[in-house]
């Protein structure tokens, strides 16, 4: 796809989940639109912010533990989002050089910056696809997939504030399960998705306010996000809350700012 191509799909009119999230980490690859409707999130969710945070912090301490604890060389990161130092591939390749990663989203704007995720180790590879989660045989039979995953060997599916964005009409457990039977035992799932859980209200509104911009989400309770792991070994400390998976310091955020369930899941 050449850049005039892209660039003649991003509309700039209209708020975007990829380039509210940059907003909220602080990044500079969003428009004005973007801000406003992220703002306008933050004014009845001010946890959004931590939320996010704590989201990117949760995807670099999973990313660490599969490596370094359960053998993982490969990931398939669908969702990537705009790039965001450090992206998924270098968390990896400081843990094992040779990492092998394969980025994938739906939003034309990723795939402009996309170049910031090739930047691989010369032992590792990286690659990117434009791909839609929903069309999961696509995305699988995916030319660039195959030159870069060994689907011989364990695989780690990385699904990180993605599955929000698939409501139960697109079938999302039958997308994570369809993914997942592609890859061979010993391959994992790290998963993170927001929740209802702690503040129903406000998270109605901030449901609405995405519904209202054209992105229609569903957050989710806690069984709701658990059953996503089915068929899978949960890793200790089962699903929690993104800030007590594994937190490298005493967690500070209370459960509600970050409003954001996590977990990781090895195929047995
Ligand atoms: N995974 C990153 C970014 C999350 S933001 C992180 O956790 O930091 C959510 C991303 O999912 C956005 O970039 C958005 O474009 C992408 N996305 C939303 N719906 C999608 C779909 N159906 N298929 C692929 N990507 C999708």
């Amino acid at each position: 796809m050449t850049s005039s191509h892209a660039a003649r799909e991003i509309d700039t009119s209209r708020p975007h989940s990829a380039r509210m999230y940059d907003y909220y980490l602080g990044g500079k690859d969003h428009f004005e639109v973007d801000k406003q409707a992220a703002e306008t999130v933050a004014a009845v969710y001010p946890g959004i912010f931590t939320c996010a945070r704590e989201n990117r912090a949760f995807m670099h301490r999973a990313t660490r533990v599969l490596a370094r604890e359960h053998g993982i060389r490969q990931w398939l990161d669908i969702g990537t989002g705009i790039p965001t130092e450090p992206n998924l591939h270098q968390v990896a390749q400081s843990v094992v050089a040779d990492a092998r990663v394969v980025y994938a989203d739906n939003d034309p704007l990723v795939l402009r910056y996309a170049e910031r995720l090739m930047r691989s180790t010369p032992q590792g590879r990286t690659t990117y696809i434009e791909a839609d989660v929903n069309n999961a045989d696509a995305l699988l039979n995916a030319p660039e997939l195959a030159e870069v995953l060994d689907r011989g060997r364990p695989v780690a599916l990385s699904l990180n504030a993605l599955m929000h964005f698939v409501t139960d009409a697109q079938d999302p457990y039958g997308i994570v399960s369809r993914l997942l039977a592609e890859l061979p035992s010993g391959s994992a799932l790290a998963l993170s998705h927001c929740t209802p859980d702690f503040d129903p209200d406000t998270w109605q509104k901030v449901t609405d306010i995405y519904t209202g911009a054209g992105t229609p989400v569903q957050f989710r309770s806690r069984p709701e996000v658990t059953r996503f792991f089915e068929g899978l070994d949960l890793l200790d400390p089962g699903v929690t809350v993104g800030h007590r998976w594994r937190p490298d310091e005493t967690p500070t955020a209370s459960d509600a700012e970050v409003s954001l369930w996590t977990g990781v899941g090895i195929k047995p």
